[in-house]
């Protein structure tokens, strides 16, 4: 089955092709020649991931799915939530983090959440899926070979290594997306 992925993100793409292994094959907005920013403008994880692959299905005819990500951090009331890849300026994920690091710096409860929105559409329908996981915002970064966006600073429960740290796999098995995309190639399997 060939379906679309509403991302550009490489490290999103390589992780969802793990997942979704050699019975899905996922192309990228590249692959079907779609190069324009897609609005995101929603207030939830639900609504942004739902405009996302509306708008692909809209405007280039693909059944697709789409995904909104972000972390929600208990001391800071859930931010930056929604705005995670505009929290200190425009996806820049050295910068951040940095902000994040800063805004926890007097906070005793580091505790946080990586949540995933998955909306898929096909044949018609429009279906959801959620994966969430739970950690700890380390008090630095620790980088290792993988991972992007906030994976340096996030620690799972359960681990001692940041998401960066983690081999692929490792982080996948574990994560909000490996999470809600399961899910996903669950659906996909019994239809
Ligand atoms: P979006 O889902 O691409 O809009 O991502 C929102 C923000 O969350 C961006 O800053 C991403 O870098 C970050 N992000 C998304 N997925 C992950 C992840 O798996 N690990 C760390 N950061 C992530």
């Amino acid at each position: 089955m060939r379906l679309v992925f509403a991302t550009n993100n490489a490290h999103k793409l390589e992780e969802v092709r793990q997942i979704l292994g050699d019975r899905f094959k996922v192309l990228s907005l590249n692959d079907i020649n779609c190069h324009e920013d897609i609005p995101e403008t929603g207030d939830t994880f639900q609504d942004n991931a739902l405009q996302k692959a509306r708008f692909i299905k809209e405007h280039y005819g693909y059944d697709c799915f789409a995904d909104d990500t972000g972390l929600e951090v208990k001391a800071l009331n859930g931010a930056p939530g929604v705005h995670s890849a505009r929290y200190a300026g425009d996806h820049d994920s050295e910068a951040n983090m940095t902000k994040l690091l800063h805004e926890l710096e007097k906070k005793t409860d580091r505790s946080a959440q990586f949540r995933t929105v998955v909306a898929l559409i096909l044949n018609g329908q429009e279906v959801l899926f959620e994966g969430i996981v739970t950690g700890q915002i380390a008090t630095e970064r620790h980088y290792g070979d993988g991972g992007f966006g906030y994976d340096p600073v996030f620690v799972p429960d359960g681990y001692t290594e940041t998401f960066s740290q983690m081999s692929s796999e490792g982080k996948n098995l574990i994560s909000h997306r490996g999470r809600a995309v399961r899910k996903l190639a669950d659906y996909l399997r019994q239809l």
